[in-house]
């Protein structure tokens, strides 16, 4: 029998549009695929009619599939010679556990094909015309999860300090933290800052403020918080933005 293999596959930010051709190609070519929450259906299009799809969504903590399940379903597939297609929002390696998925698979004999995507942390700010890295302005920019598995907070002094544009990803319930971490850390109340909520989507919102006013409220997610100078270049460019399918 033919070997399976699985592509693990970054899916972008929201807009289908935005996912690569290389997702694409894979995904055409998959018997069988597992689609995370937070990837639009419309990524599906390329998809072959017959493929199984195969919905494996997990959102804050709510009911999802768990991850040891997943694995065994991609390992199960590929050894019964199918091509197996792991589609996330994203890039798989940001924020995205794909690297666990990756070594399972490897230590299970199967081939995988990595196939990155853009992160919400750059292609979100961007298409509200935020730079994450505008030279004199940031020296570079940090990708930061509110939401560690060891409940561990960040150190917000070292983050402060090293004038980087701030990301924070799953950090919508722990805005008032980020918020008051980064003021007792010193850096200004007056500093620019946004929450950014399903970005590049026609339902995009955002919040474009201070670090001293940013604040969750009407928000559920999933949203970046951007904190840093770059927010100063923020603009709406709204018929860029894309229906959820
Ligand atoms: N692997 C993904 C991140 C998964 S963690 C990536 O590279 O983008 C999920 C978090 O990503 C959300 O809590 C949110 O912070 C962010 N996110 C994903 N899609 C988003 C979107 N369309 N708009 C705003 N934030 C988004």
């Amino acid at each position: 029998m033919q070997q399976g293999r699985v592509y693990l596959i970054g899916a972008g930010p929201g807009d289908p549009e935005l996912m690569t051709l290389k997702a694409a190609r894979a995904l055409g070519g998959a018997d069988v695929i597992l689609i995370d929450e937070l990837v639009s259906r419309g990524c599906l299009a390329h998809a072959r009619s017959d493929a199984t799809v195969v919905d494996v969504g997990k959102r804050g903590g709510c009911m999802s599939t768990p991850q040891a399940f997943i694995e065994k379903l991609m390992i199960q597939h590929a050894r019964q010679g199918r091509k197996v297609a792991r589609l996330k929002g994203g890039d798989p390696f940001v924020f995205g556990r794909g690297s666990e998925e990756l070594a399972v698979l490897e230590a299970a004999g199967i081939e995988v094909e990595i196939i990155p995507g853009i992160t919400a942390g750059i292609g979100v700010p961007a298409m509200l015309g935020i730079p994450v890295t505008h030279r004199e302005v940031a020296r570079g920019v940090t990708f930061i999860t509110a939401h560690t598995t060891d409940g561990a907070a960040p150190n917000w002094p070292a983050l402060v300090a090293a004038g980087t544009t701030l990301v924070f990803y799953m950090g919508l319930k722990n805005l008032q933290v980020i918020v008051a971490g980064l003021l007792d850390a010193g850096m200004p109340g007056e500093t620019p800052a946004c929450v950014i909520e399903n970005g590049t989507l026609k339902r995009q919102r955002q919040n474009v403020t201070t670090l001293a006013r940013l604040s969750a409220a009407g928000f559920k997610g999933p949203a970046v918080i951007v904190v840093g100078a770059v927010v100063r270049f923020a603009r709406m460019q709204k018929s860029s933005l894309v229906k959820a399918a």
